[in-house]
């Protein structure tokens, strides 16, 4: 069996379990908890979610300097730039409309049993302005840009470099190698840490679903099921739409090549920590060349977020109407763009859309402490929301690279293509001593 199938078998397990031991209430045996829930569980999710984050600074750097080498021309780049995020904020923007839609449609707020008294013991952190994400772009200090993790950051001086090694390439042609293979070095860790996804998704998995179980739901259920029928429909319709209408290429295959992202974004609710494995699927399955995937997967990470400013609208719509306030044309274009720019300055980590969610209720007159009503059945959506943050930067890489004649189209219609195997890690010698390739 190969291993993407064995990952959606982990995750169906995952949650099987997680339920049983949440319906049957084995959460409360003490060596249930201590040992399983919080303990083999807990430290293998923690140790790959780990692994991956280990390797996002090092891979965005080494892919992001040979893409901008590879791209090889300044004028593409900007093409590919600007094309990439016009194309995020536009679809930000639908998601996020879509998402009013569907709340204000299914009348999201009315019939709830929440009592808006409940909302005054949370205390909301405060969310990170607009202009503090524009500052970050160039880091005072690129080792400690690259020490936090600072994706803007790293990505303004990855090009930045790329650039600069590209106008002196006669003179530093050995560098340029050494950075390619250093990146293919740091792909292959990628594959490795890749072969104990079944057993971490798992692990993941098994803990939410134990911890929270299905009664979280409970009042809440309308702006849940809601919120998730919107962003099925924009993973789904809307997304696999603008894929055929710009590209042609079959939603069928896209959706299936790109499964495996999906199911760590949903295991770790945190696009930042998929960054790796969109990064592989984008570049080995779907086709998309380096030069572009290298730029537009860690960019889209960090401020391409339509699942998260779905919730933001569905959200706004719901707790406005709980608290009496009428929204109307001009409240939901003032949530559009708050949540497009909120959704810009949102970390890709677990829970941060909902710090953002200050922004948008400072904008329309919500308290902030109102967020914590629905704070209580976050971690799910965060989950699900995420899975959709990230199919959004692999549906705009796509684009982006068809319209530069970047997208092998062989490799996106070849169902095995890049398909991650168990691999083979030795090295292989011929008959007379040197390496050979495997
Ligand atoms: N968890 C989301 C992400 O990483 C961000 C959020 O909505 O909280 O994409």
């Amino acid at each position: 069996m190969n291993l993407a199938n064995k990952i959606l078998i982990a995750l169906l397990l995952g949650i099987g379990i997680g339920l049983i031991i949440n319906i049957l209430n084995l959460g409360a045996i003490a060596w249930v908890d201590q040992y399983i829930i919080n303990g083999v569980f807990h430290v293998v999710g923690k140790l790959f979610v780990n692994a991956l984050k280990m390797l996002v600074v090092p891979l965005v750097l080494f892919s992001l300097i040979p893409g901008i080498i590879g791209i090889g021309d300044i004028r593409l780049l900007g093409r590919i730039g600007t094309k990439s995020f016009a194309l995020y904020i536009a679809t930000t923007a639908i998601a996020i409309t879509t998402a009013i839609i569907f709340a204000v449609g299914f009348k999201v707020g009315v019939g709830s049993s929440i009592s808006i008294e409940a909302a005054s013991d949370f205390e909301a952190k405060e969310p990170r302005t607009f202009a503090d994400t524009l500052i970050s772009i160039i880091p005072p200090n690129p080792i400690q840009a690259l020490a936090q993790g600072d994706m803007l950051a790293i990505i303004f001086f990855s090009i930045f470099f790329g650039i600069a090694l590209l106008s002196v390439a006669k003179r530093a042609p050995e560098l340029i190698k050494v950075i390619d293979q250093i990146n293919a070095t740091v792909m292959q860790m990628v594959t490795m840490v890749m072969w104990f996804a079944p057993y971490a998704v798992f692990c993941l998995l098994a803990k939410v679903i134990a911890e929270l179980g299905p009664d979280i739901i409970g009042s809440l259920a309308k702006y849940f099921f809601v919120l998730i029928a919107a962003l099925l429909f924009h993973m789904l319709v809307t997304q696999m739409l603008l894929l055929k209408l710009f590209t042609g290429l079959s939603p069928a295959k896209f959706l299936k090549k790109i499964r495996t992202a999906q199911i760590f974004a949903f295991s770790t609710a945190s696009s930042g920590a998929t960054i790796p494995i969109t990064l592989k699927a984008v570049q080995d399955r779907l086709g998309v060349n380096k030069s572009v995937a290298s730029f537009s997967v860690p960019f889209g990470a960090t401020i391409n977020m339509d699942g998260t400013a779905m919730m933001q609208g569905v959200a706004t719509v719901f707790i406005a109407s709980l608290y009496g306030i009428e929204l109307g044309l001009g409240g939901y274009a003032t949530i559009i763009l708050t949540a497009v720019l909120a959704s810009i300055g949102t970390a890709a980590v677990p829970s941060v859309g909902t710090v953002m969610l200050v922004m948008v209720f400072d904008q329309v007159g919500l308290p902030a402490e109102a967020i914590g009503l629905i704070i209580g059945v976050d971690r799910v959506l965060d989950m699900v929301r995420t899975s959709v943050n990230v199919t959004g930067d692999a549906v705009v890489s796509t684009i982006v690279a068809k319209s530069e004649s970047r997208l092998d189209v062989d490799i996106y219609n070849d169902p095995d293509a890049g398909m991650l195997d168990e691999g083979d890690v030795g090295i292989h010698l011929d008959e007379t001593g040197n390496i050979k390739p495997s």
